[in-house]
This record gives structure tokens, sequence and C-alpha cells, in this order.
């Protein structure tokens, strides 16, 4: 085991320190060789040392260079020293985070980290928090919890009772939501077409004056960083109309909830503490290995109770018991990793990984500005969409830029325009980073112009 571990260590040694030299996206062959890790099931055992040299051999270069500084698609962090190195202890440790009693560890330091991003998110300090793959799952728990509050305030038990023949409820969403909230929506029954649409201005914020009228059946659902344009929605607004009218608010704060660890962006979300409940990744701004997310619900008890099980067998104390928040039972100790990339940043090495990013996306947009290529959003925090003029050419210019393999920017479609979108949010980008990858996408623009 020791020397197994040690080769390990030597091997992504030479991966990370490979990794700002290397295609960002891996070349056709590389991909193509992902055959060899293939062929039928092995009848016989293979040395471990073994399997480990030829998944690195053939799978190493077939990775996409994420946790380089030079990686814009989606919105995708890298991962922090100490976050990756707090996973591999973890991955060693094995533990199951499901109960206190399986790792006194993991639920020990879920505590802490939950404490410390109520502090970062200006949440109150009373409400619960579930450990969960990404935002998409955390969406999922919390609204699970406000659909628990909501049809128990009309005398249903939705969990116990199902949704046949219950109270309706209404979900109100922004013509911008994010799709996982959409299937979110889904899973829960709710519908993701059967929604009220609000429209949104030209940046993607919810316009609050066309809210429809709302009641204590209501869950209205709001964003903070839209994924296009990083845009927040005027929660400030739209809580307090929605609480007068007694309606629950969610935020969808995938990415866009740490700004408020920023003192130049904290601005944005203003209002947003004022919810009922709150979905964040730690995967995008804070630099954490895959999968992590956490929903916070105001009030635990929805939490729980939309979350409950109890079979004689398990344990029932008085201690925040971790799977009394999460859909999952069995599952990773992902607080590992989240109080790891705290620890290791403060308080203030966050705000300074929040601002930089910030301030890259900035240096883009003024970049392609200055060369005449349209950016499409105020590019307010961490996301900027450019132009490259029709569909046509903007499609073909990102392909260009892809293949070229100094960076990796995306696609999307913002108002009936296609753009390429760049999203900074990885610590690992520099300074020079953002002038080598501009460099590249004005070289593909321009050869393609000419
Ligand atoms: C990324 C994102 C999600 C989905 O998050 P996953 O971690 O992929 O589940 C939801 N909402 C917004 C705004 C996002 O940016």
């Amino acid at each position: 085991m020791r020397e197994l571990l040690a080769e390990t260590a030597v091997r992504a040694a030479r991966y990370a320190s490979g990794i700002a030299t290397r295609r960002v996206f891996p070349s056709p062959a590389e991909v193509e060789r992902l055959q060899a890790l293939g062929g039928p099931l092995p009848e016989c055992s293979s040395d471990p040392a073994t399997v480990l040299a030829l998944l690195d051999d053939i799978g190493s270069p077939a990775t996409v260079a994420t946790t380089g500084g030079r990686y814009f698609g989606f919105v995708t962090g890298g991962t922090l020293p100490a976050a990756l190195a707090a996973n591999w202890l973890a991955a060693t440790w094995d533990q199951n985070a499901a109960f206190s009693v399986m790792s006194p560890v993991a639920a020990k330091l879920e505590e802490i980290a939950l404490a410390w991003l109520r502090d970062i998110f200006k949440l109150p300090e009373t409400c619960g928090a579930g450990f969960v793959t990404g935002a998409t799952m955390a969406n999922f728990a919390a609204l699970a919890a406000a659909r628990h509050a909501l049809l128990a305030r009309q005398g249903w038990k939705g969990e116990e009772d199902g949704l046949f023949g219950a109270p309706a409820l209404r979900v109100v969403v922004s013509v911008e939501a994010h799709v996982s909230l959409l299937k979110a929506l889904s899973l829960l029954g709710l519908g993701s077409a059967r929604v009220t649409t609000v429209p949104a201005d030209n940046q993607g914020r919810m316009r609050p004056a066309e809210l429809p009228t709302l009641d204590d059946r209501t869950i209205v659902c709001i964003q903070a960083g839209n994924v296009n344009t990083g845009a927040f929605d005027p929660a400030n607004e739209i809580c307090s109309v929605a609480h007068d009218a007694g309606a629950w608010v969610h935020v969808d704060g995938a990415f866009g909830l740490w700004a408020s660890a920023a003192p130049s962006r904290a601005h944005l979300t203003n209002g947003i503490p004022d919810a009922d409940s709150w979905a964040t990744d730690c995967h995008k701004w804070l630099n954490v290995p895959y999968d992590s997310g956490i929903a916070f619900v105001r009030q635990p008890e929805n939490l729980r109770n939309a979350m409950a099980i109890s079979a004689a067998y398990l344990p029932q104390r008085d201690v925040r018991e971790p799977m009394q928040y999460t859909p999952e039972a069995s599952r990773r100790a992902r607080g590992v990793e989240v109080w790891a990339a705290l620890k290791s940043l403060g308080r203030q090495g966050l705000a300074e990984l929040i601002e930089r990013n910030c301030r890259l996306a900035e240096h883009f947009a003024e970049g392609l500005r200055r060369a005449n290529y349209p950016v499409l959003n105020d590019a307010v925090l961490n996301q900027v969409l450019v132009s490259f003029g029709d569909a046509e050419m903007t499609r073909r210019v990102i392909e260009r830029v892809q293949s070229d393999g100094t960076c990796w920017c995306g696609g999307t479609q913002w108002h009936g325009q296609s753009a390429m979108r760049i999203s900074v949010s990885s610590w690992a980008t520099t300074e020079d980073d953002v002038e080598r990858s501009l460099t590249a996408i004005l070289r593909a623009a321009e050869s393609l112009a000419g």
C-alpha cells in the first residue's frame, strides 16, 4: 500500500506540474487512445500498480486541463492545493458521512464548514444545510424543503401522502432560470413547465414589476449569478414582495453566492440573505474537487422533515446527523475539502480569489472590446459574452479556439445572438494566462475574418 500511494503521488505530481504547458483540451489522438482502457472484462487479477500505470499513461493525456489556468468553459473551478490534498487523505480515510457515528470527523468538519459558510454568505446563524453533489441537487433539496413547508402550512403531509390531491403549489421562475432548477422542479413533481415565468431585463435580471400576484402557496425562484451574464436578480425587492404575501423565496446561487466574499462585488448579493433557501456549488468558485454543493434552508426543520427517514437501526440522537439534511444516505465526506479550502484561504484569501477572477474577467472584456469585438454583457462578475459576427462566424471562431488548445471556451446564445462565453472561475488563472488566451482568441478570430 505504501509503495502504491507513493507511486500515485509521483504520478499525480507529474500530472500537476505538466498542466501549464499542455494543450487544454486533449488531441483527437489522445482521446482515441482511450480504447486501450476497454476490451472484455479481465478474467484474471492485475497488480494495482499496473492498473494505475495504465490509467495514468492512457487516461491522464485525455483529461481536460480544468485544473490549469486557461480553462474558461461552463463555470468551472480548479482545485486548490489544500483541497486536493485533503481529498486524497479523505479518500484514504474512506469515511461514510451519513451519520456521526459512522464518522465523527466527517460530521464535525461539516458543522465547522457550515458555520464558516453562513458567515461568508451572511445567512442566518440558525439555518440548516446539507452537503450534496452540486447545485442541481442543492436546488432539489432546498426546493423539497420549500414544498414541505408550503404543503404543511395547508395541513397536507406531502412526504407521506404525495402530491396527488394535494393543495396546488405555484412556482414562479425567471425566464432566465438555470435548466438545473427546472430539472429539480421536475424531480419534485412540481413540473418544469408548470411554472409561471417572469420576464428579465437585458442582463437577464428578473423584472420584479412583472411578478404575478403571490400567496402563501407560492415558491419564487431567483438567481444569484446568471450563467451567461453573471447578473443577479434584485433580491431585496423580490424578497420583500414575496414575504409580504407569505411566499417562499429560493435562491439558485451556484457561483454567484460567492460574490459576498469579495468586498468589491458583495453589493450584488444585497437582499439575498433575506430568502428562505439557497443553493450553491463548492466545486465551482470555492475550487474544491468534484463533486460538492450545498443546500441551505432558513428553518432547518423544513429540510429535515423533507429528507426524513427512520428505521429502528438508524441512530436517533440529538446531534446534527448529516444525512438528515440530504437526499443521499451513504456518501463521501464532502465537508473535508470545503473545510480545507476555507481553512487554507481564510477570509482574505477567499476574497482575493473572487476579486482576482472578476478583475481578470474585466481584463478579457477590455481586450475583446479593444479589438472591436462586441461584449454582450456588463461584465459585473466572472462571466464574459463576446460575439464575433454572425452565428456561423462565432461558431467557427469557438471551434478554432478549442482546437488550438491554448485555452478552452464554449458557446452560448444570448438574446437571440450566438456568443462565446468566458468564465473565469479558477484560483490558478493568472494575468499571463489571460494575456495568452486573449492572444489565441484574437488570432483565431482574425485568421477567420481575413
Ligand atoms: C452550474 C450551475 C448549476 C448546476 O450546478 P451543478 O453543480 O452542475 O449541479 C445551477 N445553477 C447555476 C446558476 C449554475 O451556474
